[in-house]
């Protein structure tokens, strides 16, 4: 046992459409959505992701651009501005981003583009009120270096402080505190707790579990019995505020992958989708056989003339449940394909490898 710790995790609120509006110097009251050509609302394509006010109106990432275009059409019919994502941009800046956090923490761990996860416990000599004034140091040093709004979460656990960082976004602050944990959960949705999909989440409703202190109240026996013994171990810990606290850099070198070759460059993207959904159930269940959990999911996309694109996501917690792996997967595909290029090859990769004695787990009978 290594004692209490102190982790922020920071999201960075809205990015790649922050990013745009800056760069462009775009009113942020007018809906952005970045994505694929829309072409009057015939485009194929998807959403990238869209900035607040465009969620205004419903839309979100991964959403048929066409139905995006229905709910807030572009000019010269509606309010919405439609553009591309320009990939080199989101880089700069989430390296801008990502130097101003690491330099407060003494460990560090970037999860995605925008987000990251800090352990400033040394930092802030285990005190709670210092690890709030250092956040929002942090999100004041963002915003006035950058121009760029954050949110952030502070707690003991991964699964906490990444919770948090949801709590007040935009530009939020959210702090739970070790003993304030339980509390933390008391009518909290089952379904907000990162690695509770919305399957599971659905499931334990049709047992009258919908809050995370309804599972906790029921003890982990009974609870094991309407679920599985791993889930409500898992549960009870995640109430407890014992799951992982532990930050550290991607360990991308032990990983499982799969990768597939388009015999023809292939320009038909849902072609491409459905060969990743194949290749991601490959690597589940080859994950799933040696019993073992990961903690990140990278997508590989090579273009024609071999260009290739890796882009990772790491979870609070490692799960070896398919359905975590194909949305991460999903939206990793959607915010960084470039949809106008034929694709030569695809694949798909998890990293941050647990074995079976520090494996959290989620429903294990979540099988469709
Ligand atoms: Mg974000």
């Amino acid at each position: 046992m290594d004692g209490e710790r102190i982790i922020i995790h920071c999201d960075m609120d809205a990015f790649f459409a922050a990013v745009e509006t800056l760069h462009h110097d775009l009113d942020p009251e007018v809906p952005l959505i970045l994505g694929s050509d829309p072409q009057n609302g015939r485009g194929r394509g998807i959403v990238s992701t869209c900035n607040y006010a465009a969620r205004k109106y419903g839309i979100h990432s991964a959403m048929a651009i066409s139905e995006a275009w229905r709910r807030c059409p572009g000019a010269p019919i509606g309010e919405g501005m439609y553009m591309r994502s320009t990939r080199g941009l989101y880089r700069r800046a989430s390296r801008k981003v990502m130097e101003i956090l690491a330099t407060e923490a003494d460990r560090f761990e970037k999860a995605s583009v925008d987000e990251a996860y800090l352990d400033i416990t040394s930092k802030v000599d285990g005190d709670w009120d210092s690890a709030l004034a250092l956040a929002r140091e942090l999100q004041s040093r963002i915003l006035q270096r950058l121009g760029l709004s954050s949110s952030f979460g502070i707690g003991p656990t991964r699964i906490v402080a990444k919770m948090s960082s949801e709590e007040n976004k935009p530009a939020g602050i959210h702090m739970v505190r070790s003993g304030e944990v339980m509390n933390f959960f008391a009518d909290r949705p089952t379904r907000e707790v990162p690695g509770i999909g919305p399957s599971s989440a659905n499931r334990l409703a049709e047992w009258g579990i919908e809050t995370m202190d309804e599972a906790y109240a029921m003890g982990e026996l009974a609870l094991a019995r309407v679920t599985s013994e791993r889930f409500a171990k898992w549960a009870i810990r995640v109430v407890e505020g014992e799951t992982s606290n532990q930050v550290s850099p991607l360990r991308s070198r032990k990983s499982i992958g799969k990768e597939y070759t388009f015999d023809k460059d292939q320009t038909d993207m849902q072609i491409v989708i459905e060969k990743l959904a194949i290749l991601i159930d490959k690597v589940v269940d080859r994950m799933r056989g040696m019993g073992i959990s990961a903690r990140v999911a990278e997508v590989k996309i090579r273009y024609a003339g071999f260009e290739t694109h890796t882009n990772h996501r790491s979870i609070p917690v490692a799960m070896d449940e398919g359905g975590i792996f194909h949305r991460l997967a999903r939206r990793l595909f959607a915010q960084n394909c470039d949809f106008d290029r034929p694709v030569r090859l695809i694949g798909f990769r998890v990293g941050g490898l647990e074995m079976p004695d520090t494996k959290q787990t989620t429903l294990d009978w979540e099988e469709e």
